[in-house]
Order: structure tokens, then C-alpha cells, then sequence
């Protein structure tokens, strides 16, 4: 079982949270510029790491709110917890 610190509520028991998947996906400003295979790209492509990963969890169980962690995908070890739009606080990975 994971111990997640929510940026509001701090730590928390993981069943309380929801994964969101790879953070820092930006939603590209001009889409009918894009070919159909960028579009795919953006949609679809997500990075599949070994290691360092930012990714999005919601407090789902409690203040319902978006966050940023950074994590171990091969050790489950969370390095920071930090709130969307700020700098990630761990260099390198994804
Ligand atoms: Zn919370």
C-alpha cells in the first residue's frame, strides 16, 4: 500500500486516491494544425518509464482535488507530492 501526501491534506492511505496518469501533458494550442498522426501522438503516446514518472492523482476519498507526484515506477517510492502548475521539485525522468 502506497502512503500518499496530498499537497492539502497531507499523508494518506492510497485507496483514498485515484491514478490520472502522466502529468505534464500539454493539450496543444492549435489542434486543426496538427496531422493526424501528432493528434495520435498527444491522445494516445504516453511515456512508459522505468524509474523516475510524474504523474496525476486525485484525492477522490477526500478534497477531491488534482496533484502532481513523482514517483518510482520500479520501487513505489514517492519522491514529492506538489500541486499542478508548480515545478516539478525532482529532476529527470518523465
Ligand atoms: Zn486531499
Amino acid at each position: 500500500m502506497l502512503l500518499i501526501h496530498c499537497p492539502w491534506c497531507g499523508p494518506r492511505d492510497e485507496i483514498e486516491f485515484k491514478y490520472g496518469g502522466e502529468a505534464h501533458i500539454t493539450r496543444p494550442t492549435e489542434p486543426d494544425a496538427l496531422s493526424d498522426t501528432e493528434w495520435a501522438d498527444y491522445l494516445f503516446m504516453r511515456t512508459n518509464a522505468k524509474g523516475l514518472h510524474r504523474e496525476r492523482w486525485v484525492h477522490s476519498a477526500g478534497c477531491r482535488r488534482w496533484f502532481n507526484v513523482a514517483r518510482d515506477t520500479v520501487t513505489n517510492e514517492i519522491f514529492a507530492s506538489y500541486k499542478m502548475g508548480e515545478k516539478p521539485p525532482v529532476e529527470g525522468g518523465s
